[in-house]
């Protein structure tokens, strides 16, 4: 199996640290509002990796945070809290907003059918952890106290630029404006902020004698350190997460325990809007609820996300989303055909999907592959859903015995040439969304388009 390493910025032949076993971390959602469908792409495709891992043979132990203190804008350690904001937008506590967009979230990752992390971490049960993480950074010589937090001391990590090919020269002369504040370095990130008196901070823990809260990107580092245990094999983001949140995690980890964080770094691409990157000022935010109202379902999405590449440039269009429905509606199609057949497995088929699948999760061409067999076995059509998760299977049902019997009513209808009746029949069956195709083997039925 071939992934593509952002670290070594080479494709490489993947080896799990431990035999038969791969540890997984996913950066997960932060849970202040609804996730867009572009949020979603990258857990789709995280799902398709682990779904290869899995046929490849791997058990996979997988761990995804999410990030249930607000606090923080950016990637930056500056800005308004998103929870306090939206709790006062909605009139709940933090608490409330957090586990309303948490149960949101999770409806809709069942909803488009992806395995659910082996252990999911909410943020604010590792602040205990947290705090001990601070306490090994700081005992190492990684940090320095201003009067707002506990920052990084970005200088004492010599291969802090490396991952993400940073040029620190660059991003001091640019910062030097904005900073005129305590910090050493403009690079320089808070692992713990302070509370100063009057903020009406409502999530804080008492630390070091004070209250305050986590730092941005110290959540994954300890997550990943009490749940998994560093190196970990693969850790999964999205490319924005490359130059400051990720580059702050190596850094983190490598202050906490000298051990580097992960042996493989996957990052997918960003999803375009009808050529536009989504933004509220662009007004093109869509959520899985707006893809419902206009027809379309949460696995249609799944299928179209699927039909590129992780790291392709993607650009969504609701024409390219009825393509993708189309597609599965003739998949299914096909499987209601192969229900209807006497069959024959074709693992040397099988195969070939896999592969494409193992050379860096190249799912198009995975599903060319499907496009171009005439014929698919429906044991091969369970293992193509076992690897994509498109519930194709489950979504195709023998009909009932009633029906069959309208058929083949209607076939001896057709053989006295009662033209009528035989319309009859086939209308009564389109009202139930089932439709009749006349073969030289006689008729089957299919799903109605
Ligand atoms: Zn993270």
């Amino acid at each position: 199996m071939k992934l593509y390493n952002t670290a070594s910025k080479k494709l490489e032949t993947f080896k799990p640290i431990s035999d038969g076993i791969v540890k997984v971390y996913t950066c997960g959602p932060t849970v202040y509002s609804s996730p867009h469908i572009g949020n979603f792409a990258s857990y789709i495709y995280w799902d398709l990796l682990v779904r290869t891992l899995i046929a490849n043979g791997y058990k996979v132990n997988r761990v995804m945070n999410m990030t249930d203190v607000g606090h923080l804008v950016s990637d930056g350690d500056d800005g308004e809290d998103k929870l306090e904001k939206g709790a006062r937008k909605e009139n709940k506590t933090v608490w409330e907003v957090a586990d309303y967009y948490i149960n949101e979230f999770m409806d809709s990752f069942h909803a488009l059918n992806l395995l659910e992390p082996e252990k999911i971490c909410r943020a604010t049960d590792y602040v205990e952890e947290v705090k001990a993480a601070v306490d090994a950074m700081t005992a190492n010589g990684f940090t320095y106290e201003t009067s707002d937090g506990i920052y990084f001391d970005v200088a004492k990590f010599p291969d802090y630029a490396k991952f993400a090919g940073l040029d620190l020269d660059k991003l001091k002369a640019g910062a030097r404006v904005e900073f005129s504040d305590e910090k050493h370095g403009a690079a320089d990130f808070a692992v713990w902020k302070f509370i100063k008196p009057g903020e009406k901070h409502a999530m804080r823990w008492d630390y070091l004698g004070r209250p305050g809260y986590p730092g941005w990107h110290i959540e994954c580092s300890t997550i990943i350190d009490a749940e998994l245990g560093e190196p970990i094999d693969i850790h999964t983001g999205g490319i924005d997460h490359i130059p400051v949140h990720h580059t702050n995690e190596i850094a983190q980890t490598y202050a906490i325990s000298g051990k580097p964080l992960a042996n493989y770094w996957l990052h997918c691409n960003f999803i375009n809007i009808d050529g536009e990157r989504i933004a509220k000022s662009t007004g093109n935010i869509y959520t899985l609820a707006d893809l419902a109202e206009r027809g379309f379902a949460p696995l249609d999405y799944k299928l179209w996300v699927l039909q590129g590449h992780y790291q392709g440039d993607r650009n969504f269009t609701f024409g390219g989303l009825d393509a993708a429905k189309n597609r599965r509606l003739n998949w299914r199609n096909r499987i209601a055909l192969e229900l209807q057949k006497p069959q024959k497995t074709n693992r040397e088929f099988f195969k070939k999907v896999l592969e494409a699948l193992d050379n860096n999760l190249n799912s198009a061409e995975a599903f060319a592959i499907i496009d171009n067999t005439a014929e698919i076995s429906l044991d091969d059509w369970r293992d193509i859903d076992s690897l994509f998760g498109l519930g194709l299977i489950d979504s195709v049902q023998d009909i009932s015995k009633e029906d069959k019997a309208l058929i083949s009513e209607r076939e001896k209808a057709r053989a006295a040439k009662d033209w009528a009746k035989s319309d009859d029949i086939r209308h009564e069956l389109e009202i139930k969304g089932i439709t009749i195709k006349d073969t030289p083997d006689g008729s089957i039925w299919q799903y109605l388009k």
